[in-house]
């Protein structure tokens, strides 16, 4: 057999069956369990030679990014060219959104292109689902505002996943700038749904009011809050988003709120560590840390987030070929 035949796998069909991937609220353990079992054959065939398959051969995906983006962008793009699809990248800067085109309009615009797959990043929550609706393609969403960011959570359960072996009974702790993070909601609603418990950790200036509605456990002492967690999730300052200011001053911010070595001692022994970038360094996360890689699995949710993407492209196409959609 040779090699390109040997990395053509026998793709399960995931108990998935949507048409978009929107949020991880309301979806059920077997189907985030599925795309993660996907996902995980994936990592393996991206680790060979020839990585390329066939199974979107014929596809076209866009990727339609109103907000910067490294690792969700590139990751998607390399995703799709993986699986043998046509990918895009529409570039925002050079459109005619900068000419005043409504988002709606430039969807059905690119809707009438006939893509398969839209993947789309917009600074407004729920403007992604709201596009959805005004096209006849399946549509991901790779961050709304501060509402949610699926394929993070579920690169973050695979991260964990294949380095614990579980999620569940897990203790994780979400720590630093949760009143902005798409992040945190999404990896709160997976990590719940799995059997995780879930704390967040953060000033009280950065905490939505209420979140202790979704089943979670907020500490403002991080101190408190690191005791005896496997996980450690750092977050981004997103200063971007912050109208006015949140915190003091960055110095101030980390020694309160920053990851060091002082404080990771407070969790359990081999407690691991977590960021899905970019990261601030010498902000929430110390350098040394960061680049531990027998503590930091920074690098590991890189190279999970190109699978997670796959097997989230592959449930989608797989839904297309159906035809039938919930
Ligand atoms: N990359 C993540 C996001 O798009 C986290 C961050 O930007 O801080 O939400």
């Amino acid at each position: 057999m040779s090699v390109s035949e040997a990395a053509q796998p026998i793709i399960p069909t995931p108990a998935f069956s949507r048409r978009h991937l929107l949020g991880i609220e309301g979806l059920s353990p077997l189907e985030i369990t599925s795309l993660l079992d996907l996902a995980d054959d994936y990592v393996d065939q991206n680790r060979l030679i020839d990585k390329k398959q066939t199974t979107l051969r014929g596809r076209t995906i866009i990727n339609l990014f109103f907000e910067s983006s490294t690792r969700t962008q590139s990751s998607f793009e390399l995703a799709g060219k993986r699986l043998g699809a046509d990918t895009m990248n529409m570039s925002v800067k050079s459109s005619s959104l900068n000419k005043g085109e409504t988002l709606i309009d430039t969807a059905i615009t690119l809707n009438a292109m006939h893509p398969d797959i839209l993947i789309v990043r917009h600074q407004d929550s729920g403007a992604v689902e709201l596009l959805s609706q005004k096209v006849s393609c399946s549509v991901i969403n790779a961050g709304d505002g501060w509402h949610e960011h699926p394929t993070q959570a579920l690169l973050d359960a695979l991260t964990i996943r294949r380095r614990l072996g579980r999620i569940e009974g897990l203790k994780v702790a979400i720590c630093g700038d949760i009143m902005h993070s798409r992040v945190t909601r999404s990896n709160i609603h997976l990590l719940n749904t799995l059997g995780a418990e879930v704390r967040l950790i953060a000033p009280k200036t950065l905490l939505p009011a209420g979140i202790e509605r979704l089943g979670v456990t907020v500490f403002n002492d991080m101190r408190q809050g690191l005791v005896d967690c496997d996980i450690i999730m750092m977050l981004r300052l997103q200063m971007e988003r912050m109208a006015g200011s949140f915190i003091p001053s960055t110095r101030e911010y980390f020694h309160y709120f920053g990851l060091d070595r002082e404080k990771l001692a407070l969790a359990k022994p081999n407690a691991l560590v977590m960021h899905p970038g970019p990261m601030n360094r010498g902000v929430e996360i110390d350098s040394s840390i960061a680049d531990d890689r027998a503590i930091s699995l920074i690098q590991e949710q890189v190279e999970m987030g190109v699978a997670v993407r796959m097997a989230a492209l592959t449930a989608l196409s797989r839904q297309l070929d159906r035809g039938d959609h919930l």
